[in-house]
């Protein structure tokens, strides 16, 4: 368009200087006076002709290429012509904006999708290998918390079967007779401690140890006998019944017999004898305090 304002600034110095916003019209007017009205008609015609003619695709530059001849088709093309070339034009250019502005929003939505589908892929994958590790958390968490409990098991039945443990040989007893005691009940001295319970009420062998005999022993009734490994035998008297038979292994704790009146015993209880290498008896009350820790 300079070309244009300069044509115009030639045919009028500091007209459209002076008055800037009025030369379309100053323009129109001075064309007026200086060509025959039919004439400028004609040439304001071609103009708008070729203005309309360059607005559906003719280049702008052939419309005001300054090789152009006729200079007052110019100034006819900027009179005439120039609100209409004007609106054309903008909108020819709003057009090739708009499709501009489609093509990079097609292209911004194409780049938006594989932006948000990488973005879900990381997500996903986020999720999996967080998925993953938990699995692997669990997983450990569970090899641990197996792995500990086989070991309390192991140190649970290391304990269990260890030949150094005791247990109480019965509950709820009260002590009726002690070692050594003598009178008429017995030919000798009291060869062990009686341990009053009702019959039925379990008996225990007090430590590990091999079961050596399992029978009605006389006067013991139905007695066991169990050999520790230091070679000591602890026996248990006057039972109801067995729970064990000979050569089967037992552990502190395990049930031997029950409570009963068999043998020679005016009520049901247990008589508890302790014997170092199957020798003479001693008294179970001091054996049970230094060997077991326990106090009866
Ligand atoms: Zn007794």
């Amino acid at each position: 368009m300079s070309q244009h304002r300069a044509a115009a600034s030639r045919d009028t110095p500091g007209n459209a200087a002076r008055k800037p916003g009025a030369g379309r019209h100053g323009a129109k007017h001075r064309v007026a006076r200086r060509n025959t009205p039919s004439s400028t008609q004609v040439v304001g015609l071609t103009a708008a002709l070729a203005a309309a003619a360059g607005a559906v695709g003719f280049s702008h530059s052939s419309l005001a290429s300054p090789t152009q001849a006729n200079s007052a088709v110019n100034v006819a093309a900027l009179s005439m012509g120039s609100g209409q070339l004007s609106d054309l034009t903008t909108a020819r250019i709003e057009r090739r904006q708009l499709a501009t502005r489609d093509s990079s929003r097609v292209e911004l939505s194409g780049a938006d999708l594989t932006k948000k589908q990488a973005a879900a892929d990381r997500t996903a994958k986020a999720r999996a290998a967080k998925l993953d590790a938990t699995r692997a958390l669990t997983t450990k968490r569970a090899t641990a918390l197996a792995k500990a409990k086989a070991a309390a098991d192991a140190a649970e039945e290391k304990l269990r079967t260890s030949a150094t443990r005791c247990e109480m040989m019965i509950s709820g007893y009260h002590i009726t007779a002690t070692f050594g005691q003598g009178g008429g009940r017995w030919a000798r001295n009291h060869t062990g401690t009686d341990f009053a319970a009702p019959i039925g009420t379990p008996i225990r062998s007090v430590m590990k140890g091999e079961v050596v005999s399992a029978e009605f022993a006389g006067a013991y009734g139905r007695q066991v006998r169990v050999r520790h490994e230091d070679g000591t035998e602890t026996w248990y008297n006057h039972m109801s019944k067995f729970s064990v038979s000979v050569g089967e292994t037992v552990y502190a704790g395990d049930q031997v017999g029950a409570v009963g009146v068999t043998g020679n015993t005016t009520g049901p209880h247990l008589h508890f004898e302790v014997r170092p290498d199957a020798g003479e008896p001693i008294d179970p009350m001091p054996w049970l305090r230094s060997h077991c820790g326990l106090n009866p």
